[in-house]
């Protein structure tokens, strides 16, 4: 069977990741999580003290970017892939809040961009990968073969974000605050001048509001044997 590219974006917190690396882990597909590139080099700017509050140092990341190395390895327990920031695993320390809070602002600058990108198409090169984020179908791998763009209801997004701080021993973010994270990063993810999140045309788009994981899961399969069997 021939292998291709996946493309799955969308806005925050939508579940697009759970079903990219569900549909990846079935295929015997890599998966790769665009948004943890991003958010590792926002760890790396608030632990560097390149944050004065919600400000960037912008001309000190500029010359530190070529010492930020972001890298996935495969978790042999999870079977996913981790992300490493300069050799260290991050993959728990990228999901807090504060990263959340301040990964817009990164990821809106433009040589950061550049630079996660070319990463981000050197791992697409031998196809059989499935990349979620905001800009995969549009810039990334404009020529994907089977491009989807999701999308569900803003409260939706932010009860199951919240759910999954809970469950992972945050007991201090409070649902409003989570709820307007997520309007914000929707907000900034769509208005910036670089790559804003805007579904391609040839995108198909999946509102997963009301579907199950189940449901999302054999909504994609079909998809995905649809391109790959014709
Ligand atoms: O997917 P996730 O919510 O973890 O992404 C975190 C942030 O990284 C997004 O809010 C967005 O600002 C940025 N991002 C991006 N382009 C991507 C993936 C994520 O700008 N391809």
């Amino acid at each position: 069977m021939r292998k291709i590219v996946i493309a799955v974006d969308g806005f925050s917190s939508n579940g697009k990741s759970t079903m990219a690396k569900s549909l990846a882990k079935e295929i015997g597909y890599i998966y790769i999580d665009s948004g943890a590139m991003y958010r590792a080099v926002t760890l790396y700017c608030i632990e560097h003290n390149l944050f004065n509050g919600d400000s960037l140092d912008e001309a000190q990341l500029h010359n530190e970017i070529e010492n930020i190395k972001v890298e996935f390895h495969l978790n042999k327990e999870t079977g996913t892939p981790d992300t490493y920031l300069n050799g260290e695993n991050v993959e728990a320390r990228i999901r807090s809040m504060e990263v959340s809070s301040k990964v817009s602002v990164v990821s809106a600058i433009p040589f950061v961009r550049h630079a996660m990108v070319a990463l981000q198409q050197e791992m697409g090169k031998a196809k059989g990968i499935v990349m979620d984020g905001r800009d995969i179908g549009t810039v990334v791998f404009p020529d994907a073969e089977l491009k989807v763009f999701v999308t569900a209801d803003a409260e939706i997004r932010a009860q199951r974000r919240f759910d999954e701080l809970r469950s992972k021993g945050d007991m201090k973010t409070t649902f409003e605050e989570v709820l307007e994270n997520l309007k914000t990063r929707d907000h900034l993810d769509q208005t910036r001048a670089e790559s804003p999140l805007v579904k391609a045309d040839d995108a198909i788009l999946l509102d997963n509001s009301y579907m199950t994981i189940d449901e999302q899961m054999q909504w994609l399969l079909e998809k995905f044997k649809q391109i790959t069997t014709n």
